[in-house]
């Protein structure tokens, strides 16, 4: 159960630029994802796959600016703003987990022992007795989420206590495990990467067939699209267990150019 935890929260702090990127971006949702599309445009500057947990990333970063010169596949069917989704669940996963860090150290922290220890988690508003906190009255959520969910993973992580921290146990732990999956879910859900399927507004290049599109939790390469046209279609493309093509991983790339050229034909 722990073990879930700790790698929810690795999942959330390694996706967490993106939630913050996705505030920026305007609202219309889009396939590929922005991390599949840097792939599929052959940009031989990225790297893949992505590189996560860049920490807080200010989404405000041109380097995560959307990219122009291509236009995003878009989707037929529009779900609620993406960017007002993103924002509603970037605040609540922030103060959750801060909420919770703020607990296990009131719980397990030493208040004596290790003042000066960077592994020590600061509250908000206590400049009085911290004055060289980075930013006084923001104590560590100063650093952000992913220092934080750090800080959590490491508690969680802890099997035996230290001068500083205790186990967290019990009541506590349940209670971290809980808050944690919340947070997980809210994530994958703001990135739409909770398993939804959507229709895509192109068909088939090779049929016409109906393309169905299917993101996976965290992993931009595990979508998958699926021709709807089922044997018929032609596209050199492997089946599925229901005979339908099936685009997955590298051969999303095939894909994309062949969707892209049929955009320019038309
Ligand atoms: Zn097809």
């Amino acid at each position: 159960m722990t073990d879930t935890a700790v790698q929810q929260l690795r999942d959330i702090r390694e996706q967490w630029g993106d939630l913050l990127t996705a505030i920026a971006r305007p609202p219309a949702p889009e396939w590929p994802p922005r991390e599949l599309r840097h792939s599929l445009d052959g940009d031989d500057t990225t790297e893949w796959p992505p590189r996560h947990g860049r920490g807080y990333i200010d989404p405000g970063d041109p380097a995560d600016r959307p990219r122009i010169g291509r236009l995003p596949l878009v989707l037929r069917q529009h779900p609620a703003p993406a960017n007002l989704d993103a924002l509603d669940a970037a605040l609540s996963i922030e103060a959750d987990l801060f909420d919770l860090a703020d607990r296990i150290a009131a719980a397990h922290q030493s208040t004596t022992v290790g003042r000066d220890d960077p592994d020590r988690w600061h509250y908000a508003g206590l400049r009085h007795l911290d004055r060289r906190a980075p930013i006084a009255t923001a104590g560590s959520r100063a650093l952000g989420l992913h220092w934080a969910a750090c800080w959590i993973e490491d508690r969680l992580d802890q099997t035996e206590p230290t001068d500083l921290h205790g186990v967290v146990r019990g009541v506590l732990r349940d209670h971290a495990e809980r808050v944690t999956a919340q947070a997980h879910t809210t994530l994958a859900r703001a990135l739409g990467r909770d398993g939804r399927t959507t229709v895509l507004a192109d068909l088939c290049p090779w049929c016409g067939g109906e393309l169905t599109a299917r993101t996976t939790s965290g992993d931009p390469m595990a979508a998958t699209i699926t021709c709807g046209s089922g044997p018929m279609c032609t596209a050199p493309a492997p089946y599925d267990d229901r005979a339908r093509r099936t685009w997955h991983g590298r051969d999303l790339v095939q894909l994309y150019g062949a969707l892209s050229a049929a955009r320019s034909a038309a």
